[in-house]
């Protein structure tokens, strides 16, 4: 796993031209049963994806914290939701509550999220694979690509999937 991580940057580098045309493709002419294929295609490649053998997500991007994953989480962890905002959040240039720090601080050493049940929806959901209307985060999954392996599998397969009938 580690040198699949150290790779994948460089390999979304070289797949980044190609990977924004056919997104520009896909937004134009979306096929109509993209949202199953996209489920199919999504949980297909998690059955075999470890995500303890990687956590990169948690290591190198933070997810951004809604109004509910505040008072969930510092609920859980017995603290004001201002507390845990000062303690662990800050703003960033997008007005959205992100992590102070990275690796996340609720990630340990042995790739487990101590705050798991409670986790933020953005950590639950990424890398967004699965997301109806995939073609409207296309800006997204360009970026998450050099993340995450199981998002660089899953569109290098729907090209080839989709790119004919594009
Ligand atoms: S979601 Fe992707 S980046 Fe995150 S741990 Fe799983 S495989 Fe790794
Ligand atoms: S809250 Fe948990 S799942 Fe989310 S980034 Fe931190 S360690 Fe990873």
């Amino acid at each position: 796993m580690e040198e699949i991580l150290k790779q994948l940057p460089q390999k979304a580098k070289e797949k980044h031209g190609e990977n924004a045309k056919f997104f520009t493709r896909l937004k134009k002419k979306p096929p109509k049963n993209l949202d199953y294929t996209m489920r199919e295609l999504h949980e297909s490649e998690f059955e075999h994806t470890d995500c303890l053998q990687c956590a990169n997500c948690c290591k190198t991007t933070g997810p951004l914290f809604t109004d509910a994953d505040v008072v969930r989480i510092s609920k859980y962890l017995r603290l004001k939701p201002q507390k845990f905002i000062d303690d662990y959040l800050r703003i960033d240039e997008e007005n959205d509550y992100v992590l102070r720090q990275l690796p996340c601080t609720f990630l340990g050493a042995d790739n487990y999220c101590s705050i798991y049940e409670v986790r933020p929806k953005a950590c639950r959901e990424f890398p967004h694979t699965d997301r109806k209307r995939f073609y409207q985060i296309s800006h997204l999954t360009l970026k998450n690509v050099a993340i995450c392996p199981a998002a660089f599998t899953i569109v290098e397969k729907m090209k080839k999937l989709m790119d004919n009938r594009l």
